[in-house]
């Protein structure tokens, strides 16, 4: 992409409104635009880094052989009665009326309207195992909607729900989806901490959040230090086998790590003193075994091998797509802009040309432009007639993860310069061996 050609509009201000470090950047590199308290318009740039954070989280569902669909955004009061939840739901939950004066609601979660599809076509235990999860948009009248896409009203959200026959077969279903957010959350760059945490309104003994360390987290958290050592790293892992996905649950929740909802402050006391830490954290997804409690009251059942027709058991699981932009920018950023992990990078590389309009520069743009397309990498070229200074300070606040420099001084001597966005370190070299470093 020609930045030139590009949208990209950046503020130069620091924007008033934003009392966070992920919302200002966000605001400032041109990503997001509130369009009305807590809904907000994604911006090319920002739309891109939706988009691979919802690439990273598919794939890593589908390995697990959960199966992606989509459910729609508005649903029909009616399945919400049945479960009764459209009393308990209270005002966080935006309620519609259709022109036939039928109520309808903006999805805040989605357990009614796949357990419906569920009890319509499945029926017997011979079809189950079976996960079905959808990424779409949620609709929560939050009291506060703040901090940007952090705390939004629309919001996009990964929600998966699995239905087996037994508590046991549930409960690996959950260790499945605890893998499979390690995995999503690391690739992202981030170390989300599963915790223990309060089953709430939907109930149930089984459920963790996945929780970001980070001052402006809304959650206060109590773990022990040890947990932050915990690597998912690259192993493999049999998904179908039981004992491996209950020994990566045991070694990530042993130790003592929980919520405010939870915390028991004689349980962490026999955590030795100097390993006891409290801090804020992001929640930035949670998983849930919760029974029987929809498919009962929503009649979803199926024929086990005796015969006899009994509720399936039920989870659901959901991943905080868009609020992981604000999660990834508060874990990784500094005084001059974002740094994107390489993981959900926008573009993989900044192209800088000092002196646009200078045949030999321009020439050696393109040639960096094309070999580095060649390789399947996308570059953002700024090739407007602009000071060097400003298109550095761009480049650092969008956070690029490389940035090649190149000017008719360079050229002469037959290098670039590359410089690495985290660690600010620049190296002359030759073009070609600035593109295998990339590469
Ligand atoms: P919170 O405690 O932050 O209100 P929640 O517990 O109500 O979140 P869940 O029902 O567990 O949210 O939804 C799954 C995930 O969706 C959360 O872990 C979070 O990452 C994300 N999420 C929830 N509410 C919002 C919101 N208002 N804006 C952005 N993301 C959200
Ligand atoms: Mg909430
Ligand atoms: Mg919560
Ligand atoms: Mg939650």
């Amino acid at each position: 992409m020609r930045l030139s050609r590009y949208f990209l509009p950046v503020l130069k201000e620091n924007p008033a409104e934003a009392q966070i470090v992920s919302h200002r950047l966000m605001l400032r590199a041109g990503m997001i635009k509130q369009s009305s308290a807590g809904i907000y318009s994604w911006l090319p740039l920002g739309y891109k880094v939706l988009k691979n954070i919802e690439k990273i989280v598919h794939e890593e569902q589908v390995k697990a052989g959960h199966i992606p669909m989509l459910m729609p955004t508005l649903q029909s009061a009616d399945l919400w009665r049945e479960s009764g939840r459209y009393d308990d739901y209270g005002q966080e939950m935006l309620r519609i009326k259709d022109r036939h004066d039928r109520d309808m609601l903006y999805g805040p979660t989605n357990e009614e309207l796949i357990t419906d599809i569920f009890r319509s076509h499945v029926n017997s235990y011979k079809d189950l195992p079976l996960t079905l999860y959808h990424i779409q948009w949620k609709f929560r009248d939050e009291v506060r909607p703040r901090f940007g896409v952090m705390r939004g009203r629309e919001f996009l959200m990964k929600d998966g729900y699995n239905f087996d026959l037994t508590k046991e077969d549930a409960l690996h279903a959950y260790n499945r989806h605890l893998v499979t957010y390690l995995r999503t959350y690391e690739r992202m760059g981030l170390q989300a901490i599963p915790m223990r945490a309060d089953g709430g309104p939907i109930g149930g003994d089984y459920t963790h959040e996945f929780l970001v360390l980070a001052e402006t987290g809304e959650s206060e958290v109590f773990y022990d230090s040890e947990i932050t050592d915990l690597k998912f790293g690259s192993r493999d892992i049999d998904f179908d086998s039981v004992e491996e996905c209950q020994a990566v649950l045991e070694e990530f929740t042993s130790r003592y790590a929980r919520t405010d909802e939870t915390h028991d402050e004689a349980v962490f006391n026999e955590v030795p003193e100097e390993r006891r830490r409290t801090a804020r954290g992001i929640e930035v997804g949670q998983i849930f075994y919760f029974g029987t409690k929809y498919s009962e009251a929503m009649n979803a059942t199926v024929v086990d091998n005796e015969g006899n027709k009994v509720p399936v058991h039920m989870g659901s699981h959901g991943i905080g797509v868009s609020r992981l932009l604000g999660a990834i920018i508060e874990a990784s950023h500094d005084e001059n802009g974002i740094i994107w992990p390489e993981g959900v990078t926008p573009f993989h590389c900044g192209i800088v040309n000092l002196k646009q309009g200078d045949a030999e520069a321009d020439a050696a743009c393109d040639a960096l432009y094309k070999s580095l397309t060649a390789l399947g990498l996308e570059p953002l070229y700024d090739d407007r007639n602009e000071r060097a200074g400003g298109k550095f300070a761009t480049m650092d606040l969008i956070g690029l993860p490389w940035r090649i420099t190149v000017g008719p001084r360079g050229l002469k001597n037959g290098v670039v310069e590359l410089t690495s966005r985290r660690t600010g370190e620049s190296e002359e070299l030759p073009p070609e061996q600035a593109v295998e470093k990339i590469a």
